[in-house]
């Protein structure tokens, strides 16, 4: 078996499911039954509900009850502001924080050390503060009153803030569920797993780990799918999910929680593995782009349906148009060239654009310089004249 290697660098990808439950987990061991005192924010855009005065407003003088997941979303459940009769400081609230890519809590000592990365803090009455830390400002946290029953935004409080997909981990969500929901549902596997309302919580790492466990391939078309394969799908979904919370998430990228990292990452099968050989069958993972978004699989063990090939290939070429490479039709499926690379990533996109104008901008100051240095040269060659 060959030795698995350095992975490549590969865009942010955003905690899901395990992670956040395990930031739950941390947090709730951390900060239940303490009291917020006060909250600053310099950076409005991450408070989608209130600007920075009105949410400290808000938060100040609540008790931090409990700490909840709703899909990638943490809740922090927070009790009536101590000594409020009346108004919504008298009633239960909840803050919802979304991490998104790069979003980090701490639970730290008032005077430790802070960098300009940490956008919002919460003041704790016992001389500690909660902060959010977010590099590339895509988190978001929202203030709401709560509906005590489901721990949830009141109805209409936070419309579009949480997925309204089922729980994965949860008793009702069964393999008979999971084959209702199915049940004639278009689209490609990838995709429909990461929509969060179909599935709340699952995002690249989880989709493309228990798509390789259940041995079916991205793009298969989900209404084709056969009893067997949803009871396999539905196993290893739930199998990789729990694992991933046991071993406290994958720390690819950013994520890590407040009581430390996970170690996931080290058993991941095919995220971000492109190139390496596959634990079943020893042929390269493939990584594919689809929608924007790497996938990764392995093209032996994961195959399409004969009759769905002719159209996951035309999407596959539709991909490959951003970035050519050479594709060659396999036996079984369709093999790419290189590492297994196809397409960019929106990042990458992103990033060869920026090289681009970096280039241009480079060349026009340099000539800018040749310019300046040969008007220069007449100017002294007419002085000395
Ligand atoms: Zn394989």
């Amino acid at each position: 078996m060959l030795a698995r290697r350095t992975p490549p660098r590969y865009p942010l990808g955003m905690p899901e499911l395990p992670e956040v439950e395990t930031i739950a987990r941390d947090l709730r061991g951390l900060v239940t039954g303490a009291r917020i005192v006060g909250a600053s924010s310099n950076w409005p855009p991450t408070l989608r509900s209130h600007e920075p005065e009105a949410f400290a407003a808000g938060v100040a003088g609540r008790p931090i009850e409990g700490i909840g997941r709703r899909g990638k979303q943490l809740l922090l459940w927070l009790g009536p502001a101590s000594g409020a009769t009346e108004g919504a400081a008298a009633e239960p609230a909840v803050l919802t924080v979304h991490l998104k890519m790069t979003g980090q809590l701490f639970v730290v000592a008032a005077e430790a050390p802070s960098d300009h990365h940490v956008h919002v803090v919460l003041t704790l009455a016992d001389g500690r503060e909660l902060r959010f830390r977010d590099m590339r400002k895509f988190g978001r946290m929202g203030l709401y009153r709560r509906d005590t029953e489901t721990g949830e935004p009141l109805e209409g409080e936070a419309v579009g803030v949480l997925a309204t997909g089922a729980e994965p981990l949860s008793d009702d969500f069964t393999a008979r569920r999971f084959a209702e929901m199915l049940f004639r549902r278009r689209g490609r596997l990838k995709t429909l797993l990461m929509n969060q309302d179909f599935l709340a919580g699952i995002g690249n790492i989880y989709a493309d780990e228990a798509l390789w466990r259940s041995r079916l391939h991205p793009l298969r078309d989900a209404h084709t799918l056969r009893p067997d394969d949803i009871r396999r799908l539905h196993r290893a979904l739930r199998d990789v999910l729990a694992e991933a919370v046991e071993r406290r998430g994958s720390s690819v990228d950013d994520y890590t929680a407040p009581e430390g990292d996970g170690s996931m990452q080290e058993h991941l099968q095919v995220y971000q593995r492109a190139g390496e050989p596959c634990e079943r069958c020893s042929r390269p993972i493939r990584r594919i782009v689809v929608g924007g978004r790497s996938t990764h699989f392995c093209s032996w063990c994961q195959r399409l349906p004969a009759e769905q090939r002719a159209g996951a290939a035309a999407l596959l070429r539709s991909a490959n148009q951003a970035a050519p490479a050479p594709i060659r039709r396999g036996s079984r499926w369709t093999e790419i060239s290189g590492d297994g690379a196809l397409g960019r990533t929106r990042d990458e996109e992103a990033k060869a654009a920026q090289r681009q104008r970096r280039i241009a901008a480079n060349r026009k100051a340099a000539a800018t310089r040749r310019a300046a240095a040969r008007g220069g040269a007449t100017a002294r060659s007419g002085g000395a004249a």
